[in-house]
């Protein structure tokens, strides 16, 4: 792999965190939709949400263009992919996947026994897909794309990747995680859920997380063929994690129109900001479609985390490619003055 993240040696001193721009959260959220939703249902706490829970289904299988039985629930889009990992894997197999990419599925299907199939990204940094089709082997029990993809931001063209789908998908299933896709602004960006009505293997991955601003709320689902998602469930309950409180807060998300497009927006603003710093700096950046943006730097990782940690600001570093970056979230106009002034005296 050619991607290597760092993190700050457990017995650093380490300051109060004051600007938090490390895991890609939402500023905005979580919507007031969303928190008035969840004051009323905690009252009704003290029973299981079996018919909310259905109706929410309803809901977002409607959104997918899908029945019910092609939508699971999980706290947070984490615990699916996990889920996903653990049933496939258990054993053995390998799995196919950009690098760099996000790595939760992968390292917990590397946990029980996978082997991972790591294809590099081609220079813009979108999915090698030809490369990726031709790691395929009859081992090859999942191949896992992430678009918009972390942690480079950066996206594949959506109707290559359709295509990808539709005829790949014949051979082995392919998981979508669409995490940023909602934030994704000014590209060729489309679901993989069309393909689901066509009878296509895929699963699609989707958060609260994100665009809804619900990190810590814990909502997510997968879309995916019936009798996938009856492999998952013979072994893990899905939406058993999730909690009342957090159904309700996800229906009346989904309502809110008005708060992803503000989201959208003042992410774009956050971002155009950053990028003109960052230019002015000589700073070259990936072009994001997500809610985060990754750099080369002209220091090590660890320093880079050393220096923004005295400052309050928590940011990522990897080492990619054997050159150190830096992947900081987009935060607030306020939140990115502050790392673009840090950043400026650290550099
Ligand atoms: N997928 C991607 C690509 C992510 O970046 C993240 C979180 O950062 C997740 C999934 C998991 O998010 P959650 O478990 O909050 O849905």
């Amino acid at each position: 792999p050619m991607v290597r993240e760092h993190y700050l040696d457990a017995a650093a001193p380490r300051p109060k965190i004051t600007t938090k721009l490390s895991s890609n959260e939402n500023p905005y959220g979580p919507p007031m939709s969303a928190q008035e939703a969840i004051a009323e249902s905690a009252k009704r706490g003290n029973r299981y949400a079996w018919q909310e829970m259905a109706d929410l289904i309803d809901k977002i299988a409607k959104k997918e263009g899908v029945t019910p039985e092609h939508i699971m629930m999980g706290p947070g889009s984490s615990d699916l992919l996990e889920k996903t990992a653990l049933v496939l894997f258990m054993d053995g197999g390998n799995i196919v996947s950009a690098d760099p990419c996000y790595m939760s599925l992968i390292n917990v299907a590397k946990s029980v026994g996978a082997t991972w199939k790591a294809v590099p990204c081609k220079d813009d940094w979108s999915h090698d897909l030809k490369a990726m089709e031709a790691a395929i082997d009859k081992d090859t029990k999942l191949v896992y794309i992430c678009n918009p993809n972390n942690p480079t931001g950066s996206l594949t063209s959506g109707k290559e990747l359709l295509d990808f789908c539709s005829r790949v998908s014949e051979k082995v299933p392919i998981f979508v995680d669409e995490a940023y896709i909602e934030l994704a602004v000014g590209g060729d960006t489309q679901s993989m859920n069309t393909l689901l009505a066509q009878n296509k293997n895929v699963i699609i991955a989707r958060t609260f997380s994100k665009i809804m601003g619900m990190a810590g709320i814990r909502v997510g689902y997968m879309a995916a063929q019936p009798e996938f998602l009856k492999k998952i469930q013979k072994i893990t309950r899905g939406g058993m994690g999730v909690s009342y409180t957090s159904i309700f807060a996800a229906n009346a998300s989904m309502d809110d129109l008005a708060f992803q497009d503000n989201t959208r927006k003042l992410n774009h603003e956050a971002k155009q900001y950053l990028y003109a710093n960052l230019d002015r700096m000589g700073y070259k950046y990936i072009p994001s479609y997500t809610n985060f943006v990754i750099f080369p730097i002209n220091m090590p990782g660890k320093d880079l985390l050393a220096k923004m940690t005295a400052k309050g600001i928590a940011v990522k570093a990897y080492d990619i490619q054997d050159k150190p970056w830096c992947r900081v979230s987009l935060g607030t106009l306020d939140e990115m003055k502050v790392f673009v002034g840090a950043l400026q005296e650290v550099s």
